[in-house]
C-alpha cells in the first residue's frame, strides 16, 4: 500500500548495522526518503564480504567467526557483472583498467562498491571500525513507540557508546559463521581441518591428500584450485548421484587426482577418513564446505526473533518481525537471490515503510502470512534451513519487488543472461565464465544498455570476455 511520506518519520534516526552491499543499499534508500541514517561498520572499509581479508579463523575451525569475509584470494564472481550493479549505477569495467571480464575477480566488485559510496555520497553516513555489540529495545515510551538502544565500540577504544535509534536495520550478512557438520571423530582429529570460511590460498596444500566435505559451489571451486597443487582431492558429496551434475562429471573426467566420495562416516585419530561406503583415505586436511549459519550475537529481542535451524523468524517477507515492525527490520536474509537488485528491493521497501510512504499489514496478518509460508514449506517437504532460499527464482523475485515496493520487473535479456549463466555453471564450472555464447536477445539488451557497441552485436563468435 503506497501513501505519502509521513512527516513523523522524516527526522528520525535510523541505524543500519553493516556496510556490505545490503547495508549500503539500505543507507541510500533511507536517505532518499529523508531519514537520518548512521551505518555502523565493524571493519575498516565498506564492502562486507568483498573486503578481502588475508587473515582467517583457521586456528579455531570449530569456533565462532572472528574475521568477516569468506572470500578466497583467486575468487571470480559467479554472477555476470551486468547483473551485479544497482539499477541506476551499472557495474561497468573501470576506465582506469582492472579486470573488464564479465565475471571479474572479487576486487573489481569492491572497487565498484567504493565508487557507489562516493557517487551517492554515502561515506559521511558510515562509521568505520565501529562494532555494534548490542541492540536492544529501549525502555517503553509514554506514546507507545518502540525505540532501540544501540551500543557500539570503536576499534582501539575501551568505552562503549550508547545511542537511541528510532529504527534499526540489520544488514550483517550470513556468510561468516561456519556451519559445520557433526561427524564422529572431528573433535579428536589431529591433522588440519578448516571451514571454507578460512580458505584463502592453496600454497600450504602442496602434495597433500585433501578431503573436501560438501560438493556445492565453494566445494567445487576450492577443489579445482587445490587439484593443481595437492596430490589427491576427495570430494565428499551428500549423494554422489544427485551431486553428479554435468559440471562434477566433467571435472572428474579431466582431473585424475580428483575423486568423488560419499558422505564421511567418521574421522580417525590416525588420519583415516572413512566414508559411508566403507572406503577410506589417509588425509592431511579436511576442508568443510558446508555453508554458513545466520547469527546475530548483538541482537536482544526478548525471544521475539530467533534463529532455528537457519530459519530466522518470524519475519514477514523475510524482513519485518511482526511484533517489532517497522522499527526493527532485516535486509539480506534471503539467499540465492540476485545481488544487488534484490538488496535494492528490500532496502526500498524498508525505507518506504519507515518514511510512512507504505504501510504494513497488522502484526496479526503478518504473523499469519509467516505461518502460512512455513506450513506450505512443510507440506512441500522443504527443510526449515531452506526458509530463506529463493533459489534464483526470477519471477518470484520480480513479484516480491512489485508487491513490496513497486520495484520495476527485471528486463527479459537480464533474466536470460542469468539463466544461461546458471546453466553454464551447472554444465561446466571450469569454463562457463569465459566460454559463453549470448543469444540475440541478450546481445541486443547489451547494446541497448551500452554494454557493447554495434559491431559486437553482429559478431557471432563465442565471447572470450566482455569488451572493455
Ligand atoms: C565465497 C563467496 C563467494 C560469493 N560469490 C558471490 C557472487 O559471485 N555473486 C553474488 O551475487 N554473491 C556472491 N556471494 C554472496 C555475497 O557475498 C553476498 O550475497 C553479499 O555480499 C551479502 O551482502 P551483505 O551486505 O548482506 O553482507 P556482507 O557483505 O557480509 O556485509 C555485512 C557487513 O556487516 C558488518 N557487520 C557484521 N556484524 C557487525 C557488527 N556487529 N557491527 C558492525 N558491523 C557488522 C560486516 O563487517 C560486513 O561489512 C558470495 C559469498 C561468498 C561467501
Amino acid at each position: 500500500m503506497e501513501d505519502k511520506v509521513s512527516p513523523d518519520w522524516s527526522s528520525k534516526k535510523v541505524c543500519v548495522v553493516g556496510a556490505g552491499m545490503w547495508g549500503l543499499a539500505a543507507a541510500r534508500e533511507l536517505r532518499r526518503e529523508g531519514l537520518d541514517v548512521a551505518v555502523l561498520e565493524q571493519s575498516g572499509g565498506v564492502g562486507g564480504q568483498w573486503l578481502y581479508d588475508a587473515a582467517t579463523d583457521g586456528g579455531d575451525p570449530l569456533g565462532l567467526a572472528g574475521v568477516h569475509s569468506s572470500i578466497f584470494a583467486s575468487l571470480r564472481l559467479n554472477s555476470p557483472r551486468e547483473m551485479m550493479g544497482f539499477s541506476d549505477f551499472p557495474f561497468r569495467p573501470s576506465a582506469a583498467g582492472g579486470d573488464a571480464r564479465r565475471y571479474p575477480v572479487h576486487g573489481e566488485l569492491l572497487r565498484y562498491v567504493r565508487d557507489f559510496c562516493d557517487v551517492f555520497g554515502l561515506m559521511d553516513a558510515v562509521r568505520l571500525n565501529t562494532r555494534v555489540v548490542r541492540v536492544a529495545m529501549a525502555p517503553p515510551r509514554r506514546d507507545g513507540s518502540l525505540k532501540w538502544t544501540g551500543t557500539s565500540k570503536r576499534d582501539g577504544e575501551e568505552v562503549e557508546t550508547e545511542e537511541v535509534f528510532d529504527a534499526v536495520v540489520v544488514a550483517t550478512g550470513h556468510y561468516s559463521q561456519p556451519r559445520l557438520p557433526s561427524i564422529e571423530g572431528m573433535d579428536r582429529w589431529r591433522r588440519r581441518q578448516l571451514h571454507s570460511h578460512s580458505y584463502r590460498v592453496s600454497d600450504s596444500f602442496h602434495g597433500e591428500v585433501v578431503v573436501i566435505v560438501g560438493c556445492s559451489l565453494s566445494g567445487m571451486e576450492i577443489a579445482l584450485e587445490l587439484l593443481c597443487v595437492a596430490k589427491e582431492v576427495h570430494l565428499s558429496a551428500k549423494s554422489t548421484e544427485e551431486d553428479m551434475v554435468a559440471a562434477t562429471s566433467k571435472m572428474l573426467s579431466r582431473h585424475g587426482n580428483l575423486h568423488l566420495r560419499p558422505q564421511v562416516e567418521h574421522l580417525r585419530e590416525d588420519g583415516r577418513v572413512v566414508f559411508d561406503d566403507g572406503s577410506c583415505v589417509v588425509a592431511d586436511t579436511v576442508v568443510y564446505c558446508t555453508g554458513y549459519n545466520y547469527s546475530f550475537p548483538f541482537l536482544e529481542t526478548e525471544g521475539k526473533v530467533t534463529v532455528d535451524d537457519n530459519g530466522v523468524g518470524p519475519l514477514y517477507e523475510h524482513v519485518f518481525p511482526p511484533s517489532l515492525a517497522p522499527s526493527l527490520s532485516f535486509v539480506g536474509i534471503p539467499s540465492k537471490v540476485i545481488l544487488p537488485q534484490f538488496a535494492e528491493v528490500q532496502a526500498r521497501w524498508v525505507a518506504h515503510v519507515l518514511s510512512g510512504r507504505r504501510t504494513l499489514p497488522s502484526p496479526e496478518e503478518m504473523l499469519r502470512a509467516v505461518e502460512e509460508h512455513a506450513a506450505s514449506m512443510e507440506a512441500a517437504g522443504t527443510p526449515k534451513r531452506r526458509t530463506h532460499d529463493l533459489l534464483l527464482d526470477l519471477e518470484q523475485c520480480d513479484e516480491y519487488g512489485e508487491r513490496t515496493c513497486g520495484f520495476p520487473r527485471m528486463e527479459q535479456w537480464k533474466k536470460e543472461i542469468l539463466r544461461s549463466s546458471f546453466s553454464g555453471l551447472l554444465d561446466d564450472i571450469e569454463t562457463y565464465r569465459d566460454g559463453y555464447r549470448d543469444s540475440d536477445l541478450v546481445r541486443h539488451g547489451l547494446r541497448h544498455d551500452g554494454w557493447t557497441n554495434e559491431k559486437d552485436v553482429g559478431d557471432d563468435e563465442e565471447h572470450a570476455s566482455l569488451p572493455a
